[in-house]
């Protein structure tokens, strides 16, 4: 008698289920039904059930052609939710199952098994142990940690209709996939050294989330990721939500433009290195502000900044923009605006909503702004910055894109790269950067070669 498993068994055999008393039934489906509790695949049968089964020869053999079917279809579901839980692609050739993910454009085949239900169960652990290994090398090579299944994460926050928000369940974190793995690792060898935290000894941890910790943002999307700093008792950290978690690994897997998690994973660390080089509370220096073509509202107390408040995006015409909503409930919108934030409408009178106000897409914005954002995503000075620095250090490709669609936020994002690497890194005894960064990201010394390599990559 092959060692079959629980599944296999339809309810309307109770006389063959060894689970039917009072036990959860399991459907031919896969699905399981509620009416006990659960039963692992490891239950399926004592060794004296085989025993007694197996002496049944009879019976076995009418057992075995009444199952053929139905254990087909079992041994896909089985290898479906492997794949689905490892993000990984089973196929089977020769009797065999091989194992791949597929990751910035390529396709890593990373284990072979026996094609049967026992050999995923092998598959399974293997997986772990290499998933193990791989998180192991990335956390030793960056200085970062990653967080694995059942670590809290965070509570849910939810918004109430008054703007206030509550907090809901507790959202857990599940140990990255092989895949996910892939695309952090890819993301922090063209951030570093953004991932530090500000002693420069170790780096931020980072979460995979098994939910969507916040509510939805930017004209009604729900949050990728999310950077964390200046938690109580916390050391900073990355947290990508169950929306970033599914994206394609880089933008070699995904829609042109679309969002990866490599980008992602980037975009984030570079709050982290905000934290570092503009202080805890993160305020946009002034510089920054002018490089990018935004002005704001300063709130102090005792001379000092707390909050930057109320961004507004300059206009080629000197007109302004800004992305608001009028209560918790509608999405954010771009309208145009007074530079004291009055929303204007399409003939330029005052209105008192964003409602009645003029109007506009993400795209239509990029074309009005002064200074041409790189992407979609610039709802204040910050995040664009974000964007920008992400995109000088994304690949070759996009700090080209990044230098020929949005020359400006390019010089914003260079200058500032510069200055985080010089912190780190330090200057020689002249005062000059020890290193750099090539247009295809990496860091390395500077020299004459490697100063005119930007140069040439620039020029072009
Ligand atoms: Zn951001």
């Amino acid at each position: 008698m092959p060692d079959l498993p629980v599944e296999s068994f339809a309810p309307s055999h109770p006389s063959m289920c060894p689970c039917c008393s009072g036990a959860a039934l399991f459907l031919a489906d896969g699905t399981r039904s509620n009416s006990g509790p659960k039963i692992e695949e490891s239950e399926s049968f004592t060794d004296a059930e085989k025993t007694a089964t197996s002496a049944q020869s009879a019976k076995e053999h009418f057992l075995l052609e009444w199952l053929r079917p139905t254990e087909k279809k079992q041994v896909s579901s089985t290898r479906q939710s492997v794949e689905a839980q490892y993000e990984i692609k089973i196929e089977e050739q020769d009797q065999k199952y091989k194992y791949s993910y597929q990751a910035d454009g390529k396709k890593y085949t990373v284990l072979e098994s026996e094609a049967s239900d026992k050999g995923l169960a092998i598959a399974k652990s293997e997986l772990d142990r290499l998933a193990q290994e791989k998180a192991k090398s990335i956390e030793q090579q960056y200085k970062v940690s990653f967080a694995t299944s059942g670590e809290p994460v965070m509570r849910e926050q939810l918004l109430n209709d008054d703007c206030s928000s509550t907090k809901g369940a507790m959202i857990y974190a599940k140990t990255p996939t092989l895949r996910q793995l892939q695309a952090t690792e890819l993301a922090l060898q063209q951030s570093q050294p953004s991932q530090m935290l500000s002693d420069g000894k170790e780096g931020v941890k980072i979460y995979f989330a098994e939910g969507r910790p916040f509510s939805q943002v930017y004209g009604g999307r729900w949050p990728l990721g999310v950077m964390m700093s200046g938690e109580e008792g916390k050391k900073p950290r990355v947290i990508v939500t169950m929306d970033g978690a599914k994206l394609p690994a880089t933008d070699k897997d995904a829609e042109p433009n679309g969002r990866n998690l490599k980008w992602v994973l980037g975009h984030e660390l570079t709050h982290n290195s905000q934290g570092n080089m503009w202080g805890e509370r993160h305020i946009v220096p002034q510089k920054i502000m002018d490089q990018l073509g935004w002005s704001s509202e300063n709130i102090e107390k005792d001379g000092q900044i707390l909050l930057r408040y109320q961004f507004a995006l300059h206009g080629k015409n000197g007109e302004f923009y800004r992305h608001q909503r009028d209560d918790c409930k509608s999405p954010s919108v771009w309208f145009r605006a007074k530079e004291d934030f009055t929303p204007l409408n399409a003939a330029g009178q005052e209105v008192k909503t964003i409602k009645e106000s003029q109007t506009f897409s993400n795209e239509e914005i990029m074309e009005r702004a002064k200074v041409r954002p790189n992407t979609y995503y610039f709802m204040n000075a910050q995040e664009m910055h974000s964007e920008g620095l992400t995109g000088f250090r994304y690949s070759k490709e996009s700090r080209e894109k990044l230098l020929s669609e949005s020359p400006k936020v390019y010089e914003s994002a260079k200058e500032y790269d510069q200055e985080e690497l010089d912190r780190f890194y330090g200057k020689d005894s002249s005062g000059n950067a020890k290193v750099v960064r090539m247009p295809d990201g990496t860091i390395v010394p500077r020299s004459e070669v490697s100063i005119r390599a930007i140069d040439e990559f620039e020029k072009r």
